[in-house]
């Protein structure tokens, strides 16, 4: 009889971990209490466009790349891919904006024309960039941090002295304008956490995005959502909609023999999670949770996002498929996410207008906008808060592009932090789970597999390797390599 896995959660890790175990040849079933796949990668259409609600940077193709290849098909089955050229433009004034070119030579050029001698700084900077994401890609994030130990390789010896500095330190030692320190530390948002908080050996994230680039797939970050359904189907997955789980059921031997989804209770053998660590804890007896609430409290998190989804009903000008705006201090908004957290006076923002490049995205001649302002997790949420908020930068995205646009919205939808609570179950409202400080890397993360209850098992961006899209097709792998261990193990 086939071995019986019940993953909670739909997000990108339960999608990985649920086509690999099936590949296994177990029987897995999944269950998501929204009506959609794909957890925070959602996707919402109205009047003729479409936003993706949540991830929309596509990054490390691949890392996409190789999941697709461990299931005998490859990116272009699946979708259309572009790398995108400008990346992205920043923008730091009226008409003053710097935008990154899809090759290392255009990006050169860039940084060159900002501040002379600066190519052969980046060039040095690019050169150990590659060298640590090859060491990272290849002997670091497909470990399951279980041990220190997994982490000393007579490579990794050698780099201790990228655990020793930040990537702050780093780049304001070789770069003197504030425009390309601004640009440089960029990368570094995608762990959730700050610049002068993040080793430099993350600056592997730097060679992600200039060596490798921005993509974009055709009709959405969704088509991965699609993609990934699609493989998991075709190995047998089922997949149960609007199945909320309300408890995990464990027995009196403290082993995980099922879980509890609208009052009826599915037996399995493996219980796994990919819905956020935190909330799933809550879904055990207090005895068998291993991290307590001031555990959780004490923690880094990756910031939560007050987002708009913006139907304008017209082209817009000077703008590119993903823009940030770094017009005001970098280190003040820092502060009010990570040191003391309140809504900030003057917040940094991104604004996405896929429709630029994808014209799949709007109706003929509109625009589908996606603006983001990330904030502390927690913090108040009000429709008051969001008004303002969303008056102050359309305001400063209209004055920075030098055009009316809030009398051309066709309609506005907002998603803060008290939606990230009641859509995803999300600690806090975080947006993309627990940052990647030195202190909260690998090991030192919350476990793949539970410390208190046997066969339960955890997956995601709040576990191993960390935040973000990549991360958790590998998290979805390393634990259900650890659940392939134990039940070939137990045969
Ligand atoms: C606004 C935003 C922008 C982002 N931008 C990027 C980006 O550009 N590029 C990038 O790579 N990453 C980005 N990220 C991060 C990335 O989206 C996440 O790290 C990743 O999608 C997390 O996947 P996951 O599998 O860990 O969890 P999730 O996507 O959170 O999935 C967990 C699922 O569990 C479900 N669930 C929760 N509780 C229960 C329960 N009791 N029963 C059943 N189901 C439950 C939830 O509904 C959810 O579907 C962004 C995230 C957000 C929110």
């Amino acid at each position: 009889m086939k071995r019986k896995i019940a993953i909670i959660g739909s997000g990108f890790s339960s999608l990985s971990a649920a086509s690999y175990l099936a590949k296994q040849n177990f029987e897995v079933h999944v269950f998501e209490k929204n009506s959609t796949l794909g957890g925070r990668a959602r996707q919402l259409k109205k009047d003729g466009f479409t936003f993706d609600m949540g991830p929309s940077w596509y990054w490390m193709p691949d890392v996409f790349e190789s999941f697709y290849n461990d299931f005998g098909t490859t990116t272009s089955d699946l979708y259309e891919l572009e790398r995108l050229d400008p990346g992205y433009q920043v923008v730091f004034g009226e008409k003053e904006s710097i935008s990154i070119g899809d090759s290392l030579e255009k990006i050169y050029e860039v940084f060159e024309q900002e501040e002379t001698g600066s190519q052969k700084k980046l060039e040095r900077f690019m050169a150990s960039a590659k060298e640590n994401y090859d060491i990272a890609i290849k002997d670091l994030v497909y470990r399951p941090g279980i041990s220190p130990l997994e982490l000393v390789t007579p490579v990794t010896i050698k780099k201790i002295n990228y655990f020793l500095s930040t990537i702050k330190k780093d780049v304001y030692k070789e770069f003197k304008s504030p425009k390309l320190r601004q640009i440089l530390q960029f990368p570094v948002l995608f762990l959730g956490a700050k610049p002068s908080n993040t080793p430099s050996f993350y600056n592997f994230m730097n060679w992600a995005d200039f060596g490798l680039g921005t993509w974009h797939p055709k009709n959405g970050m969704y088509r991965i959502v699609e993609g990934m359904v699609q493989i998991a189907e075709s190995l047998g997955v089922v997949f149960h909609t609007n199945a909320s789980v309300e408890k995990i059921q464990v027995n009196s031997s403290g082993k995980a023999e099922g879980i509890v989804v609208n009052g009826d209770l599915i037996d399995a053998d493996i219980v796994l999670s990919g819905a956020d660590y935190h909330h799933t804890e809550t879904l055990l007896d207090q005895s068998y949770r291993a991290y307590s609430e001031s555990y959780w409290d004490k923690k880094v998190f990756a910031p939560s996002s007050l987002l708009f989804y913006v139907g304008v009903n017209k082209k817009v000008r000077d703008v590119h498929h993903h823009n940030l705006f770094f017009d005001v201090d970098f280190d003040t908004h820092a502060q009010a996410i990570y040191d003391t957290p309140k809504w900030p006076e003057k917040p940094l923002f991104y604004a996405n207008f896929p429709s630029v490049t994808d014209p799949s995205m709007a109706p003929e001649g509109k625009e589908a906008c996606f603006l983001l302002i990330p904030i502390a997790p927690g913090i108040e949420d009000t429709s008051a808060l969001r008004s303002h908020y969303y008056d102050l930068v359309m305001s400063r995205l209209e004055k920075l592009t030098g055009q009316n646009l809030k009398k051309h919205v066709e309609f506005v939808e907002s998603f803060c932090v008290n939606d990230f609570v009641k859509e995803y179950n999300s600690y806090k409202g975080n947006a993309y789970g627990l940052a990647n400080t030195l202190l909260q890397t690998a090991f030192l993360r919350p476990k793949l597999k539970s410390k208190k209850v046997n066969d339960l098992y955890f997956t995601g961006q709040l576990t191993v390797p960390g935040p973000g899209v990549p991360p958790a097709l590998i998290s979805g792998k390393l634990v259900a390599d650890l659940i392939s261990k134990k039940l070939n193990l137990s045969d």
